[in-house]
């Protein structure tokens, strides 16, 4: 077979035929599916499609793609890692890849996160967060605790346990009822970052947590910024209670930063802007710099402890936990943070959005814009026609991929001004057309 490793491959329409009808995408229907686009190389912050069209992606992949496509030294922690193995098991072995890595992450944590459990994904490494809980509280002879606490509007993943504390509406709980375990949801927060603090917003959650204390192995929410459950932003005093009476009631807080971790929020966790510090920290996403799939789980030695006493082991090991490929660039990826001025990034990014996406709370169509660290969104007043919009979008030259009601855009940290231009300019056009 011949690779043809820098020509521009052409998608054959019997290609796209075959995509169609035997392949699913994401929250797609099989039978009636979305258009998709094909891409054949991404390059900065560009994908250039198989047509030959080129769109700046203002998604940066689902958030993974922080210092853009095709990085010269995260091509390199790849190409050089395979010169030497792509993959052994973790099982009885190790290597710098994965120790070096975990080094890195428990130097950029808060102190007291200083164990790491590798996986595959975001899911998983929630999946595991959970497992911890429940492990840690067997350990400390208190089994009977093991629900847990979030509130509305979270999302933490697709799998079972991680799709038990998603918003039980965006979640579709009701599809999964008979597997889901039971857990308890508080209200969502309800105050955003900047207005004014009220004490009562916390009481809905206080009370439930107060009252089921002895079943609760851990509280599990995003910090500050809540994700795939409707890109909505919460004032961080909110977050510093939950703490408090997680402590006051003896119950573990799990924060997941999947979404949040590596500088998206303006902070490099967002935990910081409470000034928490969680007992178990899920991160990924941007982990690899969206090179390839890789999450963890980060736990103080107190959890790592209770989850391991009486010689117990921890119950969860992934084929290709601590994948060597994955590990060496997700350490160039931190590397590039750590030297890469990713602040002043997001801090410019989001002086942008913010000059350019908060006026459009004036056109008809607009329930509310908001920005929050490289974050903007627009969340409209009916749901979006997802084929109209994006093929509106791609038109404009611009990537985005918009849910429900939601159009927003969380781009590479290394987007420029111009092509942030043409990506809140796409933004406005398409809400001027509602
Ligand atoms: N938690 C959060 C906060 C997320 O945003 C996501 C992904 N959107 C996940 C968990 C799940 O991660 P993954 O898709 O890698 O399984």
């Amino acid at each position: 077979m011949t690779v043809h490793r820098n020509l521009a491959r052409i998608m054959l329409p019997e290609s796209l035929q075959f995509d169609r009808q035997h392949i699913w995408h994401p929250y797609t229907s099989l039978t009636s599916p979305l258009a998709v686009y094909a891409v054949d190389s991404a390059r900065g912050v560009r994908l250039r499609f198989a047509d030959g069209r080129e769109v700046i992606d203002g998604m940066a992949s689902w958030w993974c793609v922080i210092h853009g496509y095709n990085h010269p030294l995260l091509n390199d922690a790849l190409k050089s890692q395979l010169d030497r193995m792509a993959h052994v098991m973790f099982g009885g072995l190790t290597h710098e890849p994965a120790v070096e890595l975990c080094r890195r992450l428990v130097d950029m944590t808060p102190e007291p996160l200083e164990h790491v459990f590798l996986s595959d994904s975001g899911s998983v490494s929630v999946e595991v967060a959970m497992k911890m809980a429940i492990q840690y509280w067997y350990g400390r002879k208190e089994p009977g605790r093991q629900r847990f606490l979030t509130i509305r509007n979270g999302y933490h993943g697709d799998t079972f346990g991680a799709m038990s504390v998603c918003d039980p509406v965006n979640g579709m709980h009701h599809l999964f009822s008979g597997m889901l375990p039971g857990q308890l949801f508080a209200p969502a927060p309800g105050i955003a970052p900047g207005e004014q603090w009220d004490e009562s917003a916390i009481s809905p959650f206080a009370a439930l947590l107060e009252e089921h204390a002895s079943e609760i192995a851990a509280v599990i929410l995003e910090p500050v910024v809540q994700g795939a459950g409707g890109m909505r932003f919460y004032h961080p005093e909110y977050l510093r209670r939950v703490r408090e009476l997680c402590d006051m009631h003896g119950v573990l807080l799990i924060a997941d930063e999947i979404a949040t971790g590596f500088g998206r929020t303006g902070r490099l966790f967002a935990c910081e802007h409470a000034d928490v510090v969680p007992d178990i920290l899920c991160v990924g996403k941007a982990l690899t710099g969206g090179y390839m799939s890789l999450a963890a789980t980060l736990a103080t030695d107190e959890v790592a402890r209770g989850a391991c006493a009486d010689n117990q082991v921890f119950m969860h090991g992934p084929t290709f936990m601590g994948n060597p490929l994955a590990c060496s660039v997700a350490s160039v990826s931190l590397e590039l943070l750590a030297g890469n001025q990713w602040q002043q990034s997001v801090e410019r990014i989001e002086k942008w959005l913010k000059a350019e996406l908060l006026p459009l709370n004036e056109l008809a169509a607009v329930e509310e814009a908001r920005v929050f660290g490289a974050i903007g969104v627009l969340e409209m007043k009916e749901r979006l026609d997802v084929a109209r919009v994006q093929s509106m979008l791609v038109e404009r030259g611009v990537w985005l991929r918009p849910f429900g009601k939601l159009l927003y855009t969380m781009p590479p940290y290394v987007m420029s001004d111009e092509e942030l231009a043409e990506v809140t300019a796409a933004m406005r056009e398409v809400a001027a057309s509602l």
